[in-house]
């Protein structure tokens, strides 16, 4: 298959490469986000390979089904941008990578919890300028405090066993209980529950018109004062000025993203010798008591390799068996 693969990066051109090592498929890597704009780019194609931060939205679905793109692989797990009823009815084939290391982005999450509570962010810029000083460095025991998962699919399940792991009671909110949790001695309890007793919450539920700011001011007025807030999912499930605020008055005592609700004109590029036009995020990034990363909880060598074969399979499958070759979790139209 010709394959145009927008919004590449070295380490998405080397391991695609590396899944396609027997050429069977004519790879195009292009650095270019797919949008109005970039998806002339897909001319000549028969597929398109897109990330997180890629349009595809009904405009650009549209263009591309016209420029004789029959099939869509994401490399991701998360579908939340593309516009699956349009790309349906536009005959698009949509693919995606159901899982490729829910302990990349769990592990990920974890890091952020035990960073905040230890200010090791901090401390490491202390140490460096020879300040030894305790003062301001205060954390807590994890062991004994309640962490709150919400969504206990492939991620919330893993996180939940390295909480466990740590001495920490497990509460779980999700419309569908998962024996592994249940297994790992997780309490299932309503959200409004989960949000009053728990020290840490995490999320780990995918982005839905139900869960939109899933966090918002009056979630956040039933969360535990002091708490720690960790979103490794997808930005707009909070609320970014409602968390702003709850920061303020100290509601929120610890936040840990990876993802931001405007993240898309952000993240993955390099923007050091640019002016931040983003007042939300500069404003985020002032509270001493926040820890942004930017997207990079499934960056790992075993989820990018993962990533590129199973994109690289699905595009196989689709070529060999037609529209029927991927069912299943990984095709989502
Ligand atoms: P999954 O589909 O295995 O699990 C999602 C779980 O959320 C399911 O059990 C589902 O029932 C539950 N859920 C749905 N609506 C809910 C709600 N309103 N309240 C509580 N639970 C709800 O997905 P996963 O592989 O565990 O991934 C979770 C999310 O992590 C993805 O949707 C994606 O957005 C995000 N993610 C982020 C990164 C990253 O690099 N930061 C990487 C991969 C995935």
């Amino acid at each position: 298959m010709r394959v145009a693969v927008f919004s590449t990066k070295p380490y998405d051109r080397d391991f695609l490469t590396a899944a396609n090592a027997d050429g069977r498929h004519e790879l195009a890597l292009l650095e270019p986000r797919l949008s109005v704009e970039t998806a002339t780019l897909a001319r000549g194609a028969d597929a398109v390979c897109a990330f997180v931060n890629d349009d595809l939205g009904a405009p650009v679905l549209e263009q591309l089904a016209g420029a004789g793109v029959r099939v869509v692989a994401l490399r991701s797990a998360g579908y939340n941008h593309v516009d699956v009823a349009n790309a349906a009815k536009l005959g698009l084939i949509v693919v995606r990578v159901p899982e490729y290391s829910p302990y990349a982005v769990a592990e990920h999450s974890v890091g952020l919890m035990l960073a905040l509570n230890r200010k090791i962010h901090r401390a490491h810029n202390r140490v460096r300028e020879h300040n030894f000083a305790l003062t301001g460095l205060l954390g807590f025991d994890l062991h004994g405090r309640t962490v709150g998962v919400v969504g206990t699919g492939k991620i919330g399940v893993c996180v939940a066993r390295i909480m466990t792991g740590f001495g920490c009671r497990v509460l779980a909110s999700d419309p569908y209980p998962n024996a592994d949790a249940l297994a790992a001695g997780v309490e299932y309890v309503p959200l409004e529950t989960l949000l009053a007793q728990s020290h840490v919450v995490t999320l780990h539920c995918p982005l839905t018109p139900e869960t939109h700011h899933l966090i918002d001011e009056e979630r956040i007025r039933q969360m535990r004062p002091g708490v720690m807030l960790i979103n490794t999912s997808r930005g707009a499930l909070v609320d970014t000025r409602a968390v702003i605020k709850g920061l303020k008055n100290g509601r929120i005592g610890h936040l840990g993203l990876d993802v931001y609700e405007e993240e898309t004109d952000l993240f993955f590029e390099d923007l050091s010798d640019q002016m931040l036009r983003d007042d939300d995020f500069s404003r985020l990034s002032t509270f001493p008591n926040v820890l942004i990363t930017g997207h990079q909880a499934f960056f790992t060598e075993e989820a990018l390799h993962n990533i590129a074969a199973t994109t690289i399979a699905n595009l196989t499958a689709v070529e060999r068996d037609g529209p029927d070759g991927v069912t299943g979790p990984a095709r989502v139209c």
